[in-house]
């Protein structure tokens, strides 16, 4: 049997960056400069080194970045006048506020008060809303980088049986909305499973293309799937691991070494899906920018 051919995440995210890079280079001719706000409250570790690596990534390309980091005495109000000034300030095309945000602080009251102009994230019910009837809307930024990995690995997403693995607002159901577009991205066939999932591999049996999203090591091993799969792995999992300096590794929810072994294709952990996410931050944070200035 041969091994599966790996999804090279980084090296797509990089190809990504470098159009978008041109693409903001063409807009300063215009003195366009795309802005991203971005909000992170409190000393999440996480959610610091997130919010680290999108500035990073923003500077890299040329987008403008106003960072704000706030502490998490910050009250609701505070919060919510920082986001309406974001709304109206037209250096900034995009806003990002890290999730989770402390406790105290209502989240959903924050997300709604985004300008869905500005929602970068795509997490405002008018962008989700807009994205279900398939309209013009930005596109939740896993989702549409997995979408982008299999597009950009030559994988024929129409006519596909997909299988999902999970059901979150932020992967899971996203995606499922976005494959069954009847449009470039989508014309799959697509089933959802989740923990009330009768006999998960009667269906990830069946899949040509299998989105892992559950969270948990080991949810997809190698007898639940078909020859010449193609595998997408969401989950990022830290395992105790005695010989790593940090003292765990990270792992998807795919056992891979097995799996690796049935599949045509599939993503690694790290180096696959985690790449695209940030990427796709900036191609809407860009897409907004040109929205702004009428050129698209
Ligand atoms: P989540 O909100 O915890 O949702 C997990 C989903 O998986 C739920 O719908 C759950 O079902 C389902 N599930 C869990 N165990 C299952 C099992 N054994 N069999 C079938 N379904 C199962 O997670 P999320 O936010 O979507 O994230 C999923 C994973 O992706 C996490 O590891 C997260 O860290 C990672 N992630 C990575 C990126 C990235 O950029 N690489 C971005 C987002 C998330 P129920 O609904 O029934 O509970």
């Amino acid at each position: 049997m041969m091994a599966a051919q790996i999804i090279d995440g980084k090296q797509v995210a990089a190809d990504m960056r470098a159009e978008l890079k041109q693409e903001v280079a063409k807009l300063k001719e215009k003195d366009i400069v795309p802005g991203l706000g971005v909000i992170l409250v409190g000393e999440d570790p996480a959610s610091n080194s997130y919010v680290t690596a999108k500035e990073r990534a923003c500077e890299d390309i040329g987008i403008y970045s106003d960072d704000n980091r706030l502490d998490a005495s910050i009250s609701q109000e505070q919060l919510i006048l920082l986001v309406e000034r974001m709304n109206n300030d037209p250096k900034i095309n995009g806003i990002l506020v890290q999730l989770p945000l402390p406790k105290g602080l209502n989240e959903s009251e924050v997300l709604l008060t985004i300008d869905p102009n500005k929602d970068v994230d795509g997490f405002h019910p008018t962008n989700v809303g807009k994205m279900v009837v398939g309209e013009k809307a930005f596109l939740p930024c896993t989702p549409h980088g997995i979408i982008q990995l299999l597009m950009r690995s030559g994988v024929k997403i129409e006519g596909a049986n997909v299988v999902i693995v999970g059901r979150s607002n932020i992967v899971g159901k996203p995606l499922a909305n976005m494959l069954i577009q009847k449009n470039d991205k989508g014309n799959a066939t697509v089933t959802v499973c989740h923990t009330r999932t009768k006999d998960l591999t009667w269906h990830t049996k069946n899949a040509d293309i299998v989105v892992a999203a559950a969270g948990r090591p080991n949810t997809v091993t190698a007898d639940m799937v078909k020859d010449g799969v193609v595998v997408i792995d969401v989950g990022v999992n830290r395992v105790e691991d005695a010989t790593k300096k940090r003292g765990y590794r990270l792992v998807g929810d795919v056992d891979f070494e097995s799996v690796s072994q049935k599949a045509s294709l599939i993503t690694p952990v790290p180096g696959g899906v985690g790449p695209m996410t940030i990427t796709m931050l900036l191609y809407n944070t860009v897409e907004s920018a040109k929205r702004a200035n009428g050129l698209i």
